[in-house]
């Protein structure tokens, strides 16, 4: 969402992007107010998923308070663990497609032709946020702000833990099932 809002170049987008190139969390009011223009979209209306938001207990509280007001909850949250090592070497050998977004892994998810797109032949990237310090940097802003997070969704009783360390296939699967369970 960032990033749509970035490079359709509206001016909250152009004022998050400065927060993530140094690795730092957006402030809450931007973040809340772009995924409340988001959720406003006809194809949310019946469903959705979040990636990476909430992150702070500040914002979960905004996005409750945003499903009410659309009349609706959300159904499931998805905890995927994993240690930092892995973290660490997930990120940094983390590519992105300029063109698609489509992402890859230098070991464990590599493109067929070096540098080079699988599905639509665009320029792989390492994202500004990947580099070892930025890495560092979310490490710790993740313990002290997102950590309570897991306390906060556990007291709902829609918090669901996946192990993130098994490979790409078993992760995905065990994913789906948790989804598959919503009516
Ligand atoms: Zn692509």
């Amino acid at each position: 969402m960032f990033r749509d809002a970035y490079n359709n170049n509206e001016p909250i987008g152009i004022e998050a992007m400065k927060y993530i190139k140094d690795g730092n969390l957006v402030s809450d009011d931007i973040t809340n107010e772009i995924v409340r223009i988001r959720l406003s979209k006809a194809d949310a209306e019946d469903n959705f998923i979040l990636d990476g938001y909430p992150r702070t207990v500040a914002q979960a509280v905004a996005l409750d308070e945003m499903l009410i007001d659309m009349k609706t909850k959300l159904d499931k949250v998805v905890n995927i663990l994993s240690s930092h090592d892995v973290l660490f070497e997930r990120m940094e050998q983390r590519r992105v497609c300029d063109g698609c977004d489509a992402t890859y892994h230098l070991r464990f998810k590599r493109p067929s032709v070096e540098g080079k797109c699988d599905k639509c032949g665009g320029n792989l990237y390492q994202r500004e946020d990947d580099t070892t310090e930025s890495v560092k940097r979310r490490l710790e802003i993740y313990e002290s702000k997102t950590r309570p997070l897991l306390d906060y969704y556990d007291k709902q009783h829609i918090l669901y833990n996946v192990n993130g360390m098994q490979d790409f296939d078993h992760v995905y699967r065990d994913i789906i099932d948790i989804l598959d369970e919503i009516n």
